[in-house]
């Protein structure tokens, strides 16, 4: 261990960050996943050892805010940290390389890599006109993920469009944009849903492969428990405001300057499952709830489609007995959001309407 840690101490003392910071950071990453302590040992070495397993990121459909995400928060970032832990052999954002190099790139990654590779997946798979809709060098988005992940030893698919087909399958859907999983069904493959993902949720999950060779625990949508597994609501620090009925009415009014409940203004915490409420974003410094904006359900499948950013779920009448059963309001909220959206989407699909930014405000 210490010989191995030799690289990564000196790339770390580079990037001002201490031995002791390191430990720390692998001991709260397997807090967070609901690891033993041992676990965090275990993570630093695999990060630190010399094997660096290779990563192979295809960008698809989708806006790069999820690379943004993931590489651009702070300076040093200890999730930047992990790309020093891992082999990333392409990812077309990133690489130098373009035209045939970069071709070259990813069939070389393939063929060195073998059935050993995890391949990062962000943006949703066009399957309009063959694929058409999205190509890079000539070949289809739905063409590449075809080729190269019968050989990925797992899929991480990153972000909320990889993972549901996102605002691209958003009513009409005019690609027929779908998810990574709705193509490729005989590999492993974990949802990072977000728009954008939480980075440590993505350096959790590498981690997690890089220490054990194995995905960790899922929920049914295929996202890793330990990030996914209650809801905004659940962890929210405004909780208490909603439990006593005292929601803001608007952005500005005393209500929101005083931190009370945003629910009245369209919050979607109560369905949404994601950790934003703990983790926090900006390594730590604040959430959209506690910035003053209610959630917006991007972890959740069809959120762009969930009858609008601003209506509220629907109005608690007895908040205090709402609280009681919020788990079951908010369920019953998200399947009655799901049979509008189908509703709508049926509609669209009949009469080939064009979405407009006003039927995005709706
Ligand atoms: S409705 Fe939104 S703002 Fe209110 S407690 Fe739940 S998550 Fe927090
Ligand atoms: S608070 Fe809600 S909308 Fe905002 S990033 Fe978190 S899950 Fe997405």
């Amino acid at each position: 261990m210490r010989e191995q840690e030799g690289r990564l101490v000196a790339s770390l003392a580079q990037q001002g960050i201490s031995r002791r910071t390191f430990m720390k950071y692998c001991a709260t990453l397997a807090s967070m996943m609901a690891l033993p302590p041992s676990a965090g040992i275990a993570m630093a070495e695999a990060m630190a050892s010399s094997r660096r397993p290779s990563v192979i990121w295809l960008p698809f459909q989708e806006c790069t805010g999820c690379t943004e995400s993931i590489t651009r928060s702070h300076s040093p970032t200890l999730e930047g940290l992990i790309f020093d832990a891992i082999s990333l052999d392409y990812q077309e954002t990133l690489m130098a390389a373009a035209g045939h190099q970069a071709e070259e790139a990813l069939e070389k990654a393939i063929e060195d890599n073998k059935g050993k590779f995890v391949l990062i997946i962000d943006g949703s798979v066009a399957t309009g006109l063959d694929g058409a809709y999205s190509c890079i060098a000539g070949r289809s988005n739905l063409e590449l993920l075809k080729k190269v992940a019968p050989h990925a030893a797992a899929i991480v698919a990153m972000g909320s469009c990889a993972a549901y087909g996102g605002i691209p399958k958003a009513n009409p859907n005019p690609t027929a944009a779908v998810s990574v999983s709705d193509i490729i069904k005989d590999k492993p493959i974990v949802n990072i849903p977000g728009c954008p993902p939480i980075p440590v949720v993505m350096t959790g999950v590498l981690a997690h492969f890089l220490t054990f060779g194995s995905l960790p625990e899922l929920d049914k949508l295929g996202r890793p428990k330990a990030f996914y597994g209650e809801t905004i609501h659940d962890r929210c620090y405004r909780r208490p405001f909603y439990d006593q009925g005292k929601f803001a009415k608007t952005f500005d009014d005393d209500g929101a300057r005083n931190g009370w409940c945003l629910f009245e203004l369209g919050c979607k915490g109560p369905i949404t499952y994601n950790a934003c409420a703990t983790v926090k974003w900006n390594g730590g410094t604040s959430w959209p709830v506690e910035s003053g904006h209610g959630c917006l359900g991007c972890s959740e499948p069809d959120f762009w489609d969930g009858g609008g950013f601003y209506k509220a779920l629907s109005m608690p009448a007895n908040p205090l007995k709402l609280a009681a059963g919020a788990a079951v309001a908010g369920a019953a909220a998200g399947v009655a959001i799901s049979f509008a959206n189908r509703a709508k989407k049926g509609a669209a699909k009949a009469a080939h309407e064009t979405t407009t930014l006003a039927d995005l405000e709706k």
